[in-house]
């Protein structure tokens, strides 16, 4: 027989199963793996977003990522719930909050019984002027991410890679920029960035990238003037900025620009092993998920009495909240990655 659910006793309703975690009294999952019946879907990236739910809730902005991605958000059908907005599932009330991580991407807010968790999802807490602002929600459990959950991860400010970019640019003319970015909100936040800096020439994207460019776009994103580098001439891309999915800057498709010169924008970048292995002449340091002081920080603005981590390097954090006085618990859950692509 199954445990008697207690709202004080977070473990008796919000379980583990085979799909990831579940809210008991909702019936409902939160990013599982596919073909959950019910799913609460925290942003569009891959590791979140599975593909064969029968019913999905999520933001408007997700459920066009999703759409977008996967063809269909959910077999049998979708629910948008906008950021603020509060829903009765079953006696638990949901709401979803912005988690300043990508387009759409939310905190999923769950009460029951006076109780209350906050599943972060992937989180930042640094500005990007693609997506609305991460806002902090007291809660007594927080379910936090953990991807960059070492002292060593300091992201440092974004604006100050991006000057390095067109230091650059500048400084070789000849040569194009070849910028690997995910092509989910890093792609996008980085070109905001660029243009932030007042750079106004045309950006040139590898062919995978467009679509979600034009997606923020539509949920009124300025970008301004993107080109496709597929169907530019070689000789056009000299002294530009080419942006391409990772797997790009290593492959045949990169070697028909003009003496390309590899940038890569991670949090990953930090590391600086990780670049000279990759072969990244110039490495940015942009990440959007928390680092080790935005994780720890909001922990403790939550707080919460009760952690629980996701995903990424738990140990480091785990032992963190214990020695601030939390309880702690790994989820471990299957599935997820280290970066999101
Ligand atoms: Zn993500
Ligand atoms: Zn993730």
């Amino acid at each position: 027989m199954r445990e008697e659910m207690r709202p004080d006793r977070f473990d008796s309703w919000l379980t583990v199963d085979a799909k990831g975690l579940y809210c008991r009294p909702g019936r409902f999952h939160i990013d599982p793996n596919g073909g959950a019946e019910r799913a609460i879907v925290t942003h569009g990236h891959s590791d979140h977003a599975r593909p064969g739910h029968q019913h999905v809730l999520a933001t408007r902005e997700t459920l066009a990522i999703m759409e977008q991605r996967l063809g269909q958000a959910a077999r049998h059908g979708t629910q948008a719930l906008a950021y603020g907005e509060t829903i009765a599932i079953g006696d638990v009330a949901v709401r979803l909050v912005p988690a300043g991580h990508v387009l759409g991407s939310a905190q999923v807010v769950i009460e029951w019984k006076g109780a209350r968790a906050v599943i972060s999802g992937d989180y930042k807490r640094s500005a990007d002027p693609t997506c609305a602002p991460y806002e902090l929600v007291p809660c007594d459990l927080f379910i936090t991410e953990a991807t960059f959950a070492l002292p060593v991860f300091q992201h440092g400010d974004a604006g100050q890679e991006v000057a390095k970019l067109l230091t650059s640019v500048r400084q070789f003319p000849e040569r194009a920029h070849v910028v690997g970015v995910y092509g989910l909100g890093k792609c996008q936040r980085l070109i905001a960035l660029i243009r932030q800096a007042g750079y106004e020439r045309p950006i040139y994207l590898h062919g995978a990238l467009a679509a979600c460019c034009a997606l923020y776009e539509t949920f009124g994103v300025p970008l301004g003037p993107l080109k496709s580098a597929t169907e530019a001439e070689r000789g056009e891309m000299r002294g530009e900025i080419v942006l391409a999915p990772p797997s790009a800057l290593a492959d045949r498709w990169s070697r028909r620009l003009p003496d390309p010169l590899t940038a890569f924008a991670s949090g990953w970048m930090r590391v600086r092993a990780r670049a000279r292995q990759q072969g990244i002449e110039l490495p940015l340091v942009i990440s959007d998920h928390a680092d080790w002081n935005e994780l720890t920080r909001t922990i403790a603005e939550t707080g919460a009495g009760e952690v629980w981590v996701t995903h990424g390097r738990e140990d480091a954090l785990l032992h963190h909240i214990e020695t601030t006085g939390r309880r702690g618990r790994a989820l471990a859950l299957i599935g997820r990655e280290d970066e999101d692509q």
